[in-house]
């Protein structure tokens, strides 16, 4: 199927119908002036071409314009967030009127959860995975201390086995049918930070509502990464950032889902501001609260426009590339990361990430024997920027948009010459 040779890379790319976009981007360089194989994506993406020219034509209607350009600006701030609903719901598979874009990701879970952790005296419990990530447990354990409970019991673990390094579904059924008329909310990161594994949503979905449960997702390290199809799979909401695989720029403005069947419920609660009310009516300032229909009227501030610039540049270039082809490419990319690694035959390093390319994204997350940091020095050393997350794991990830087949193959080169020299 693949072949470990440099030639065989370099034909891939030749093949490869969106080779064009890695010109569309700025990939970092060392102080010599060498471009790095950059395979960071899923922490920070890179910045495209066209953002400056973006953010410029902001800087400039506010420069020329000041006030006005709320609403005379070329793409005028007033209305800014709808400029990006269309392109941000076709990659998280959404219908526009469930996808806003505000605030950042753990502000937007912990809003979420306002509204869709509503625990009773005996309905209080969370489920999230035990690797989530550190910010997620943080928001999830606040929230049950926020209500009285002690997270030592309020917060239940989807753990791998003993020995094992990936969740299995059966575990979380499990769970369910142990403790489902105790537990208020599934919170489960999709795909996971540390693993990479990518958990099937439909079924955890379907399993949470049985049982009675409301179910969210983080989809930090999941949207522009994977399909997560979110109306159809059915979620009642998810969040995500737009700095990782959606390439818009460190600290940007976070994605919120919201699913249809909320969109017009006045019972639910929710914390409340100004961006959430009826358009035509927001600036008479007077009026009782009249909260926008759908994922917008979650909105409480006036967004950030030159974050949202960075934005737009970004889902322009996905739009141009469609997602679907990405997604193709990404596990081919991917696969063939996989496939090199594996030629390596070194028992030092070892991929916890699953084989199959449903469950999993861009990213593998190579375990390290005796969790030797100095193989990822080593890396940085040569030009690979990759990250390390404690203890033990080496993440690296192939984006599709930037990434060739010959960065993937120039990695495991350099990571082939590193075992073998130690
Ligand atoms: C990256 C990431 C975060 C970061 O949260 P911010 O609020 O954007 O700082 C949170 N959760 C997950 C799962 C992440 O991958």
């Amino acid at each position: 199927m693949f072949e470990n040779k440099l030639s065989y890379a370099q034909l891939k790319d030749q093949q490869d119908p969106l080779k064009h976009f890695r010109d569309q981007f700025l990939l970092p360089i060392d102080s010599a002036g060498n471009t790095l194989i950059y395979l960071c994506g899923n922490s920070l993406g890179l910045q495209a071409k066209k953002t400056s020219e973006y953010l410029q034509q902001e800087l400039t209607d506010w420069a020329t314009l000041g006030v006005e350009g709320h609403t005379d600006a070329k793409h005028p701030w007033l209305p800014y967030n709808e400029f990006l609903t269309n392109s941000m719901a076709k990659i998280v598979g959404a219908k526009p009127s469930e996808v806003v874009i505000m605030n950042s990701l753990t502000a937007n879970l912990h809003f979420m959860m306002v509204s869709f952790y509503q625990p009773t005296s005996t309905k209080y419990k969370i489920v999230i995975e035990s690797d989530a990530f550190p910010s997620d447990k943080y928001a999830v354990e606040s929230q049950l201390k926020y209500y009285g409970f002690d997270p030592h019991d309020g917060l239940i673990l989807w753990k791998p086995r003993e020995g094992e390094k990936l969740c299995r579904f059966e575990d979380l059924e499990q769970i369910m049918n142990e403790h489902g008329n105790e537990i208020a909310l599934l919170m489960i990161g999709n795909t996971n930070y540390y693993s990479g594994q990518a958990f099937p949503m439909k079924r955890i979905t379907e399993l949470g509502h049985q049982h009675g449960c409301l179910v969210g997702f983080d989809l930090a390290h999941g949207a522009g990464n994977i399909q997560t199809n979110l109306h159809e799979n059915g979620p009642d909401f998810a969040v995500w950032c737009t700095y990782k695989y959606l390439n818009s720029g460190p600290g940007s403005l976070g994605g919120c889902f919201v699913h249809e069947r909320h969109a017009k419920n006045p019972d639910l609660k929710r914390f409340t501001g100004w961006w959430g009310h009826n358009k035509k009516t927001r600036f008479n300032m007077r009026h009782d609260f009249d909260v926008l229909p759908g994922a917008e009227g979650w909105q409480l501030s006036n967004p950030s426009i030159l974050s949202m610039a960075a934005i737009r540049a970004s889902l322009d270039v996905f739009e141009s590339a469609g997602f679907e082809n990405l997604v193709r490419k990404s596990r081919q990319l991917t696969g063939y990361m996989e496939y090199l690694l594996e030629q390596l035959k070194n028992d030092r390093i070892k991929i916890i990430t699953p084989k199959d390319p449903d469950q999993r994204g861009a990213q593998l997350s190579i375990q390290v024997t005796d969790a030797d940091k100095t193989l990822h020095s080593r890396l940085i050393e040569a030009g690979v920027i990759s990250d390390w997350r404690e203890p033990n794991v080496i993440r690296v990830a192939p984006a599709p948009l930037y990434n060739s087949f010959e960065d993937v193959f120039i990695f495991v080169e350099r990571l082939k010459e590193i075992l073998n020299k130690e």
